[in-house]
């Protein structure tokens, strides 16, 4: 009876928290689930828990900052696990992908330490203390290279399954291709009912990983594997897990939630993939998002709230260890087949913000640590160590009033990525400029707040003060004169200066620097006599106006309908600071690396790098005119190399900063 009105509530979509009141109101405690609580004898409650995106955090540590956080970590994530399974009966733990790159861990076992045949990497080491029934394949497993997928994959005590990628060239059909990774799985496992009866069951796993890992790692995987359509896939392989017996089937989605549509090769296709036909739960990923919740509200098919995609539950467990995705499922057996009763979703957080601050839920599980402590400390002593020579200082005291070398690190990197991923695409062939903005400087973070890295060695924690946000790389393909409107936007950090007038305030404090961008591969001057033609918001507010003067490439002026490149990052790409015409609609790449990731395999990659700025951009003088601006007191020792701009320390500015003039 209770079951029954259980089932009821299931189909009305109650809410957890009347869940968990009706199972209070049983006597039994709260945290007991209530399919475990009333299952009867011909239901078991099976939890599915996920993690995903782990990339490579063990530790709750942030390497780049060189300092403990309690937001990341499979350590941390394995409490919720192993506190799972002690209230329930029947658990399985799988991994959605994307384990093996992407902090300084991953990078030292792949430019340092090595992976041969036989090395345990320690990202598995950390999962093989967690039972996992069976994992998938992200995009980011293939970074490092087939051979070090294959030595990596060949240490975990659990299997992989992997439905759209196969060797060589792809088959006629999906069924006759010749698989990088077994497509699916079928698990045979043995549920206990709400009787204490035993009873067998088969549950199938089927991998899926975005087709774009074509491009992403096309120096790996061009000539050695193809990438099919995930629906395409999942269309020719569910009904064969059927045909094998499956009873249940769940896709492990390395594949964020993303539109309705179906379009061919689509790179967030959870949505479309949980409409096929025999697949009871999808486990998603490659978003670093969390599922249910807000981020996903509105798209349609999905209940953001109750962690269904087309009515089939789903989950999305955060990033880097932030949470545990969890799906729950009350199974029914009729006597010839299992059938899903109720179903429930979740994410559970590691740590919650309180007060601005971040603060732990968890512990951490110390035989974890232990079997990834060795390589942990290898770690620390990796991003403390130089990885690479700089022969200039890279700073950013003064970054707002000339091309600065703190900025030009970041393009140079920015650019040499994207170029290489231009190849090959219908793009090839433009012009490839890089935006990039001074992060740290000065203004409401105090004047200590700026990058300042010496002349010599470089570590790899020294990237962390280069380019403080974990944005990935986009590019965009705009005309001439829509990088000139980029630009005009940015100069709006700038007062309006007038001719003849000694010590005007240059800056205008309301214009965050990290809507500065600076645009390499081209050079510009900026006419400050003019007013801004956009407001720090973005407005169009003086239509005629025009700061950007003698924009030029390659030594001629950028024609306005010639078409360029311009690498930037997700936050700018996303439309972020609202600049005229950059935004989703230009985007061309949506790359998987973080900005950061790709500075650090420049500098490794180069061995000594070169930020000295070029000067590309510059002020045209104001005739009789002088203005002023604040900087850290640090860095006077840079000022006389500041190149393409008369600086001049005119003594103490307020709040500690201190005060320097331009003359024109
Ligand atoms: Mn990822
Ligand atoms: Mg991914």
């Amino acid at each position: 009876m209770i079951v029954r009105n259980l089932r009821n509530a299931f189909d009305l979509r109650v809410s957890r928290r009347e869940l968990l009141t009706a199972a209070g109101a049983t006597g039994l405690v709260a945290a007991l689930h209530p399919f475990s609580a009333f299952a009867a004898a011909n239901q078991a409650h099976l939890r599915l828990m996920e993690t995903t995106d782990l990339h490579v955090h063990v530790f709750p540590y942030d390497y780049y900052g060189d300092r403990p956080v309690d937001t990341v970590g499979l350590a941390r994530t394995a409490t919720l696990i192993r506190g799972v399974r002690a209230e329930a009966t029947n658990t399985l733990l799988v991994d959605n992908g994307d384990f093996l790159q992407g902090n300084p861990m991953g990078d030292y076992i792949a430019y340092e330490r090595g992976m041969k045949a036989g090395d345990l990497h320690p990202i598995v080491a950390g999962m093989n203390q967690l039972n996992f029934a069976i994992g998938t394949i992200g995009n980011h497993e293939f970074n490092y290279g087939l051979e070090f997928l294959d030595n990596t994959v060949a240490g975990a005590d659990f299997p992989m399954v992997l439905a759209n990628v196969a060797k060589g060239t792809l088959a006629a059909s999906p069924r006759g291709d010749d698989m990088l990774y077994e497509p699916y799985r079928i698990l045979e496992r043995t549920v206990v009912d709400g009787d204490g009866n035993r009873h067998p069951i088969r549950i199938g796993f089927i991998g899926f990983v975005p087709p774009q890992i074509m491009n992403w790692d096309r120096r790996h995987l061009e000539g050695n594997v193809s990438a099919r359509d995930i629906v395409e896939s999942a269309k020719a392989w569910v009904p064969e897990m059927k045909e094998a017996g499956a009873d249940i089937v769940v896709a492990l989605s390395h594949s964020g939630i993303g539109p309705a549509t179906y379009t061919e090769g689509m790179e967030n296709a959870s949505v479309p993939l949980a409409a096929v036909e025999g697949i009871d739960a999808v486990m998603t990923g490659h978003h670093h998002l969390v599922f249910p919740g807000d981020a996903f509200a509105g798209i349609d098919g999905v209940d953001a709230v109750a962690g269904t995609i087309h009515g089939k539950p789903a989950t999305m467990g955060g990033f880097w260890g932030s949470h545990m995705g969890l799906v729950d499922l009350l199974l029914e057996h009729d006597g010839t087949a299992w059938t899903i009763a109720g179903h429930t979703s979740e994410a559970r957080p590691i740590s919650e913000r309180v007060e601005r601050k971040n603060v732990a839920l968890v512990e951490s599980q110390d035989d974890i640590l232990e079997a990834v402590r060795a390589d942990h400390e290898a770690t620390l002593a990796y991003v403390r160590r130089s990885v690479g020579k700089t022969s200039a200082p890279l700073h950013s005291y003064f970054a707002l009033v000339a091309d600065d070398p703190s900025v030009q690190i970041v393009s140079q990197a920015q650019t040499w990525y994207v170029g290489d991923l231009m190849k090959g695409t219908e793009w090839d062939g433009l012009p490839v400029l890089s935006a990039a903005a001074p992060f740290k400087a000065g203004g409401r973070g105090g004047p200590e707040y700026y990058t300042d890295v010496k002349a010599g060695d470089i570590a790899i924690k020294n990237v962390a003060d280069l380019y403080l946000y974990p944005n990935t790389v986009r590019a965009v393909a705009i005309t001439g004169a829509q990088v000139k409107e980029w630009l005009e936007m940015s100069a709006g950090i700038f007062n309006q200066v007038k001719p003849g007038m000694a010590d005007q305030p240059l800056i205008n404090p309301d214009f965050p620097s990290y809507n500065f961008d600076v645009i390499d591969g081209v050079t510009y001057r900026i006419d400050l006599t003019q007013p801004a033609k956009y407001t720090p918001k973005g407005e169009l507010q003086n239509a005629d106006a025009g700061r950007i003067v003698d924009l030029m490439y390659d030594g001629a002026p950028v024609d306005p309908d010639q078409r360029f490149v311009v690498a930037t990052n997700n936050y700018r790409a996303g439309g972020g600071g609202n600049f005229p015409d950059i935004g989703p609609a230009v985007t061309i790449l949506e790359a998987p690396d973080t900005n950061r990731d790709v500075i650090v395999r420049y500098i490794v990659e180069r061995g000594t790098i070169n930020p000295s700025a070029d000067a590309n951009w510059t002020f045209v003088p104001v005739e009789g005119a002088s203005v002023v601006f604040e900087t850290g007191p640090a860095g006077q020792g840079y000022a006389a190399d500041v190149r393409g701009v008369n600086i001049e320390a005119t003594g103490d500015g307020e709040e500690g900063f201190a005060r320097y003039s331009i003359r024109f």
